[in-house]
């Protein structure tokens, strides 16, 4: 309720907005706020392990080798992928190290599943300008969750046509799909299963844009490998979703770890998944930050 309300307020109080020049512009302003204050971000910059002194995080340790000490890390990496309770893949921190918290989370929450995504550069004349830009096409509610079960469409460039080259638009569309559908595939069987999803998604989205499939002029098309390998998310996962309905996300952890120094932000915390819900993560991990190191400044307006 708490992530649902923020989210459907966002949406219905004063109308929804959009970054003007795509959700990259989001990071950027980020970025530049983040430098105009004097810290630096740096790209390409994969953590491998989160550097410990007993149960005290002291640093970070790049896939270069270089470490880089800190008197706090904190992490936006999944929990799964923080504290390795991805059985298959090592975590930042050593085994040894694992607080027993994190362990009892990976049993309350369960990853949401992943999904197909395609992004499609199309002809302008498909569409007509007060065409909507956001569509869900359901054909069975009973199966709303399940592999295929629901298509998101969405068309950013009839909002903002910059986004796009002149005479074209850009649909993305969606539709959940579990990473076991695409795991021990070889190559060409993977390739197929892409294209035969693909063929599935387009037929799909005709019966609201017909004509699509002779039109396309650009297509991608991303796995939950994909999202696995270039978000760096477990199992390629929207995030996490309580494993009881009756738990939902209150009982979700805070920014702090049992490991001293060691924060955790992003949608593996309160309140959730989605935008706000991190955002909100976000705010709430630097505020509780700046409270310990005493640096928050509270000035009453006079
Ligand atoms: C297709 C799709 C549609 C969505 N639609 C909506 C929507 O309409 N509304 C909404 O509110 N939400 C939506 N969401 C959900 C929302 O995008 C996520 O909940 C949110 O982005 C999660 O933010 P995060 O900061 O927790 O994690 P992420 O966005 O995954 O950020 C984590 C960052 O950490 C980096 N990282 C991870 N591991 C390492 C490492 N070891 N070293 C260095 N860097 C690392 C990653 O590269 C990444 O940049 C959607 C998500 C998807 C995929």
């Amino acid at each position: 309720m708490i992530n649902a309300g923020m989210v459907f307020t966002d949406r219905h109080v004063g109308g929804i907005n959009y970054p003007k020049g795509g959700v990259g512009k989001i990071a950027e302003k980020l970025v530049y706020g983040i430098e105009r204050l004097g810290s630096k971000v740096r790209y390409k910059a994969n953590v491998t392990e989160v550097l410990l002194k007993g149960q005290k995080a002291i640093g970070v340790k790049l896939s270069s080798g270089e470490e880089i000490y800190s008197d706090i890390v904190v992490s936006n990496s999944t929990r799964w992928d923080t504290f390795g309770l991805d059985k298959q893949k090592k975590g930042l921190i050593n085994l040894s190290n694992i607080p027993k918290s994190e362990y009892k989370w990976s049993k309350t929450y369960k990853p949401s599943p992943s999904f197909v995504s395609i992004h499609l550069g199309v002809e302008k004349s498909l569409l007509s300008n007060d065409f909507n830009c956001h569509h869900i096409i359901v054909d069975n509610w009973e199966e709303l969750e399940n592999e295929k079960g629901v298509i998101f469409v969405s068309i950013p460039t009839l909002l903002d046509s910059s986004l796009a080259p002149e005479g074209k638009h850009i649909i993305h569309a969606f539709t959940p799909s579990s990473i076991n559908e695409w795991e021990n595939l070889s190559k060409k069987e993977y390739l197929n299963k892409k294209e035969k999803y693909f063929s599935f998604l387009v037929e799909k989205i005709s019966k609201i844009i017909p004509n699509i499939d002779k039109n396309i002029d650009h297509k991608e098309i991303g796995t939950p490998k994909t999202h696995r390998k270039f978000l760096g998310r477990y199992e390629g996962s929207y995030g996490p979703i309580p494993t009881k309905k009756l738990l939902g996300l209150l009982p979700m952890p805070f920014n702090t770890t049992k490991i001293q120094n060691l924060y955790c932000v992003g949608d593996s915390c309160f309140p959730g998944q989605g935008l706000n819900a991190v955002a909100f993560s976000g705010y709430a991990c630097a505020h509780k930050i700046g409270a310990k190191l005493n640096i928050n400044s509270f000035k009453l307006p006079d």
